[in-house]
């Protein structure tokens, strides 16, 4: 259940989403995508699928977009969507979620993967227009001049069109877990996504 343009050549793939080269992305925030995820999951009525499910950021990734996992309950997720922005993350995690509930639904019965099972849980996740495939085509030089950090405790990423000059912490797990002040646990770590 992979996203990957090779594997799906007819019908055509869905349009590669542009990028204006000349504006850079708004740095996205780490948003809590799993908490996103089961919210969706518990109101599409799958509150025992919702608990056990995990999203997790990948970026050994390359083309992939997103993979969904029925097995294990996971969704991976190619960091590089970060640089179409949340759009494009929301997107990804709904239809890789659209998976996950048409195979709970469909319960032992073997389903395609982009099926009409797949089709109805893209309606009810709210991605009625949502194609099979998607895949991410990025200049190289455009991930070059991004900066991507990992926060080491809850993994959430941020991306940054600027290195950061100093020691910057993630806010969230510092709110969570230190009263909001700065703690070197929480600090963000640059990683590289390609
Ligand atoms: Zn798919
Ligand atoms: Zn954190």
């Amino acid at each position: 259940m992979q996203l990957d343009l090779p594997l799906h050549l007819n019908p055509p793939p869905a349009p590669i989403p542009t990028l204006p080269l000349k504006i850079p992305p708004p740095d996205i925030p780490a948003i809590d995508w799993e908490k996103i995820a089961k919210d969706l999951l518990i109101h599409a009525g799958q509150p025992a699928l919702a608990d056990r499910l995990k999203v997790r950021w990948n970026p050994q990734m390359r083309s992939t977009a997103g993979t969904a996992q029925f097995a294990t309950s996971l969704i991976t997720l190619n960091p590089r969507l970060l640089l179409f922005g949340t759009a494009e993350v929301d997107r990804t995690l709904r239809h890789e979620l659209a998976h996950l509930l048409a195979q709970i639904r469909a319960g032992r019965r073997r389903i395609r993967p982009h099926g009409p099972e797949w089709r109805q849980a893209c309606v009810d996740l709210g991605i009625p227009n949502e194609s099979r495939c998607h895949h991410l085509s990025l200049p190289t030089r455009i991930i070059a001049r991004r900066h991507f950090y990992r926060c080491q405790n809850c993994l959430g990423i941020i991306s940054r069109v600027r290195p950061l000059k100093n020691k910057s912490a993630c806010l969230r797990c510092c709110r969570l877990l230190n009263s909001g002040r700065y703690d070197d646990r929480f600090r963000y770590r640059k990683f590289s996504p390609t």
